[in-house]
């Protein structure tokens, strides 16, 4: 018998697909994945030290991860009715919606442009995958919106508020005709929160298929990959069973659930950043040849001409921001900067400035 090679074995779908690209970025200033660059005040980083080397790793930990869920329901304001779901990531949760409504046929609807892992998860959840673009300012194309909705009978809607990679917020009105509109789930996910104003959490209780996702990663803890959904008992307990048992590992748990008793920490990095985020915005809109576009999370989506090459010759000065050139039509010459410390943005800045004017 002579065994079949891997890509007469692997379906097609994963064949074709490309896997996420993370850059490396060694030794470069990081103002690609949305991270958060402030470290924790030394009061915290202790209480970590000492909870982390108690943390009993011989030992499988709590399954409903439950002290931790009780601290997320009270900091993040989870309205008592609703239950919580947790993820290794918010990437994990998509990845248990979607494979709890993946029937045959099954499709999921969403904006382009928009976050990537939809698409990616789609793809090999067996998913049909329907992409709405946006309008040319990056907001919702409504009547597309319902047309869709109308042809299609999505199972799932994910829309990003704000949105990723444009930092819009959608309108909220519109948002609501979707919502009322769909024949299946809508997933509001919330990942920028900490960065706007506006959040469909207390419109859980209005509507039976909505559901809102939320992650501490943009606020701080990606590295510890921590991710929820909250929403009807109804609908997260069936998602309960696609739930891997321990998928929260003990030193998640622990030092989660210790940094969310001190939330005020995080809120207040999340207003510096978005203090930051108001310097550089006005000043990469008073560059000559840049074109800002509004947001309301920790970075700011710009364009301008010859943006892959300009990209380039930031790495070559060791900055890091993500390229989206040629990534959707309508992130022609687009490029996105996370909000990093003023000294990182200045950097940033100064470099881009000293480029343009020698291009
Ligand atoms: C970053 C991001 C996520 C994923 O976050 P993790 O919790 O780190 O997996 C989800 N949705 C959007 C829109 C994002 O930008």
């Amino acid at each position: 018998m002579v065994a079949l090679l891997p890509n007469q074995q692997i379906r097609p779908e994963i064949l074709a697909l490309s896997a996420y690209h993370v850059p490396s970025a060694e030794g470069m200033i990081k103002l690609d994945a949305m991270e958060n660059p402030y470290q924790l005040p030394s009061f915290l980083q202790e209480e970590i030290t000492r909870i982390t080397a108690d943390a009993q790793i011989n030992r499988y930990p709590d399954p409903n991860a439950s002290a931790l869920t009780k601290t997320l329901r009270t900091s993040l304001h989870i309205p008592d009715d609703m239950e919580i779901m947790l993820g290794n990531g918010s990437d994990e949760i998509i990845q248990i919606i979607m494979l709890a409504v993946a029937k045959p046929g099954a499709k999921i609807l969403t904006v382009e442009p928009g976050f990537a892992m939809f698409k990616i998860i789609a793809t090999y959840t067996n998913m049909e995958y329907v992409g709405i673009p946006l309008k040319p300012d990056f907001s919702l194309d409504l009547d597309a919106m319902l047309t869709a909705i109308k042809q299609h009978h999505p199972a799932v809607i994910f829309l990003a508020y704000p949105n990723n990679p444009s930092g819009n917020l959608f309108d909220e009105t519109s948002l609501n005709s979707i919502i009322q509109a769909a024949p299946g789930l809508v997933i509001i996910d919330e990942a920028y929160h900490p960065f706007a104003e506006k959040s469909f959490m207390d419109k859980l209780a209005n509507y039976p298929n909505l559901l809102v996702m939320r992650t501490l990663s943009k606020l701080g803890l990606a590295g510890l990959r921590l991710g929820l959904l909250a929403g009807r008992p109804d609908w997260l307990h069936h998602m309960e069973k696609i739930r891997l048992p321990y998928n929260i590992n003990i030193i998640t748990q622990l030092v989660a659930e210790k940094i969310m008793q001190h939330y005020d920490v995080l809120q207040q990095q999340a207003a510096v950043i978005k203090q930051s985020r108001a310097k550089l915005k006005n000043f990469l809109g008073n560059l000559a040849g840049v074109e800002t576009y509004a947001s309301d999370a920790n970075f700011i989506l710009f364009r301008l001409n010859n943006a892959s090459q300009v990209f380039k010759q930031l790495q070559q000065h060791r900055v890091l921001i993500k390229n989206l050139d040629n990534s959707h039509p309508l992130l022609k010459n687009c490029l996105r900067v996370t909000v990093g410390t003023d000294e990182e943005n200045n950097f940033f800045c100064d470099t881009l400035q000293t480029l343009l004017a020698k291009n």
